[in-house]
């Protein structure tokens, strides 16, 4: 029996021109303009496989409230970005209230090396950790705590794994890493919003999940191709979004309903428990 769950690692505010990116200027808008998106999740998930548990993303970890966690100097974190994280929405804790200890987990994935998705890392116990060798590399230096990631939350002597697109992928993915024997949980990737994001497809008798990190912010942003007003590399995202949007419409026609589910949809928990009660 294969389960996703959701856990919830608090919510953040962003600005609306972050969550659907506009020309011209896109990238700079988000530090510009006033007023607030709603509440969004910091969604992890959890796969519940016969071979093991995996967590996919760890969320951000409630230290993100306190004063001095992000250098002062970040404009991003000064301008563009809110969390609200309350103590007992730490990743450790979310497992716990699910009745999992976290040194039981198989392993972890991170869809990108963002804050709000490696950060909760510095909750949970040593455990083998797979990121892309893009990320990791673009994670380094001052360069890498420009865009959002820093090492320096992580726990002491952290080494990640690099991922190793080494399967057969689903079409029209063009690569894929199975982290379980039979294929059911496979890591694939989805550029865009970072150069080495990935997402994770679980596929069950009846659907097809893709846990969708931030390869865009909502399912709208989907449907609508539009592209976020961070990503670095509009073109590889462009391409990102009309692959998964192929898959979804190769899932339906197949019978097999698709579920999708980025970390930061208001509606992707509503999406997974509707999907799990059919
Ligand atoms: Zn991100």
């Amino acid at each position: 029996m294969i389960r996703v769950h959701a856990l919830r690692t608090g919510s953040v505010f962003v600005r609306p021109s972050q969550i659907i990116g506009r020309a011209p200027f896109r990238r700079l808008r988000p530090f510009l303009e006033r007023g607030w998106s709603a509440a969004l999740p910091i969604l992890a998930f959890l796969i519940e496989h016969p071979e093991g548990l995996f967590l996919v993303d760890s969320g951000e970890s409630p230290r993100a409230m306190t004063r001095g966690y992000f250098p002062p100097w970040h404009p991003y974190f000064r301008l563009a970005v809110r969390f609200a994280i309350a103590d007992e929405q730490a990743i450790d804790v979310q497992l716990r209230t699910l009745g999992v200890a976290p040194s039981d987990l198989r392993a972890v994935v991170l869809t990108h090396f963002h804050t709000d998705h490696a950060g909760g890392l510095a909750h949970l116990p040593p455990l083998r950790t797979l990121v892309s060798r893009i990320e990791w590399q673009l994670a380094q230096g001052v360069a890498g705590q420009v865009r959002g990631y820093f090492l320096d939350h992580l726990p002491p002597g952290f080494r990640p794994e690099f991922i190793r697109f080494d399967a057969n992928p689903p079409a029209p993915f063009p690569r894929a890493m199975a982290l379980t024997s039979d294929g059911a949980v496979m890591i694939v990737p989805t550029p865009g919003h970072s150069s080495g994001h990935v997402s994770v497809l679980v596929t069950t008798p009846a659907q097809r999940f893709l846990i969708a990190g931030d390869a865009s912010y909502t399912e709208a942003a989907l449907a609508a191709r539009a592209i976020d007003g961070v990503c670095p590399n509009p073109r590889s995202a462009r391409k990102t979004l009309a692959t998964i949007a192929a898959f979804a419409e190769a899932s339906a026609a197949a019978a097999r309903p698709f579920i999708y589910l980025p970390a930061h949809d208001p509606d992707s928990e509503a999406r997974l428990d509707s999907a799990i009660s059919r």
